[in-house]
């Protein structure tokens, strides 16, 4: 009991820092601010101008700092900054039917152990291919309005065991918000454990690295509360720099264990090589491969960075054979409205999927196949 007590003490005496609110200030949003560091033409300026009307650009400074700025096919560029290729508006925004699972603004419940809130629509940085475009940057009424009317409604049902706290980023909100979700959420006895899922270790790892109470209170909480993961979305090795490495450290410190989500990216990930590089570069910074998605249908987003799933799946098998152990422990998965399906494998004309998590519970485990279509990127598309 002393010693929660003299670790909370401890804790609230350490002043916030927020340093790193100035560099989210001076993150570049503009055409302008971006051609200062990227030289780009009279026609990208043009496309990005009017791209970034409908879907804002926020790039931190150490985010653009990792692109190798005379290849136009840079990997972290693709991600980061905006290109023609957002005008194909094939797809759909709303891919995983979030809004048919939302309860109240900010809170999903799709499956019956998990519940999600969406705590903002703001990250570090706006990546390209975010499957919430629809909302990242915008004005949205998907966002949490009322934190305890979400955290009752958590209370009431047992059948939820972890929360996970996403957005937009969570970690681009102040200390002392992060600490009242902890707290809030931590006190529900039916909680295992909290995941936050962010981006921040790699768009701005000085969110980290500088505010040494946000370090203690997720030391506080994980190891006198309840379980925190953090759930890091990391897509290429060059996203890992060496600020990354002691921001991953800082939380390691803290007790925090961090696991990673990757998408599987055209021009980004798409290579065996890339994608096996990658799950060794996590596992060496201690970070635990966890999934890697196939890219949603999203307007904007389909066209750019989808890969069919034939393809997929041969980038997953051949970057798993290069891999062992931990490294290769991750899952292929699809978050399909119906649930999140496993991409198994192929035989003969046939793709074989299996339900990792279903909406209706009926479905959980389900193995199923479908009769492959060369150029489908999504369940719906296969024969
Ligand atoms: S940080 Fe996450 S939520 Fe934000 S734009 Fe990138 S992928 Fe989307």
């Amino acid at each position: 009991m002393r010693l929660m007590l003299r670790s909370k003490l401890d804790r609230e005496k350490i002043p916030a820092n927020d340093l790193w609110k100035r560099a989210l200030r001076e993150s570049i949003r503009t055409v302008e601010h971006l051609d200062r560091h990227l030289k780009l033409s009279y026609e990208e300026r043009k496309q990005i101008s009017d791209i970034i009307e409908r879907h804002p650009m926020r790039i931190t400074h150490h985010y653009l700092s990792l692109i190798k700025k005379n290849d136009p096919s840079d990997p972290v560029r693709k991600m980061i900054v905006p290109s023609a290729e957002e005008f194909n508006l094939l797809g759909q925004y709303d891919t995983s039917g979030e809004l048919s699972n939302t309860k109240m603004p900010g809170l999903q419940h799709k499956y019956a152990q998990t519940a999600l809130i969406l705590t903002t629509n703001r990250c570090a940085t706006y990546c390209r291919y975010c499957f919430r475009k629809r909302l990242i940057g915008l004005e949205t009424d998907e966002i949490l309005r009322r934190f305890n009317d979400a955290v009752r409604y958590i209370e009431k049902h047992n059948e939820i065991t972890n929360v996970l706290i996403s957005g937009g980023d969570p970690m681009v909100l102040p200390t002392d918000i992060i600490e009242r979700f902890l707290q809030k959420l931590s006190a529900i006895d039916h909680l295992n454990f909290i995941r936050i899922g962010t981006k921040i270790t790699v768009a701005l790892p000085d969110r980290i690295l500088q505010d040494k109470r946000l370090q203690a209170l997720l030391r506080y909480y994980t190891s006198r509360r309840k379980r925190i993961i953090v759930v890091t979305h990391i897509n290429h090795p060059h996203e890992i720099s060496p600020k990354t490495v002691a921001a991953v450290k800082a939380l390691e410190r803290a007790s925090i264990a961090v696991s990673n989500q990757t998408v599987l990216l055209k021009g980004v990930n798409d290579t065996p090589e890339v994608l096996a590089a990658l799950q060794k570069e996590l596992l060496k910074v201690s970070i635990q491969p966890y999934y890697v998605f196939q890219c949603r249908p999203v307007k904007r987003v389909k066209h750019n960075f989808q890969l069919s799933l034939r393809r997929g799946l041969e980038v997953v098998d051949r970057a798993k054979r290069m891999l062992d152990g931990p490294s290769k422990r991750f899952r292929y998965v699809m978050s399909h409205r119906t649930g999140k399906i496993e991409i198994l494998g192929i035989r003969e004309d046939y793709m074989y999927f299996r339900y990792h998590q279903a909406k209706d519970p009926h479905n959980l485990g389900k193995f199923f196949r479908r009769r492959i279509v060369d150029k489908a990127g999504w369940l719906d598309e296969m024969g």
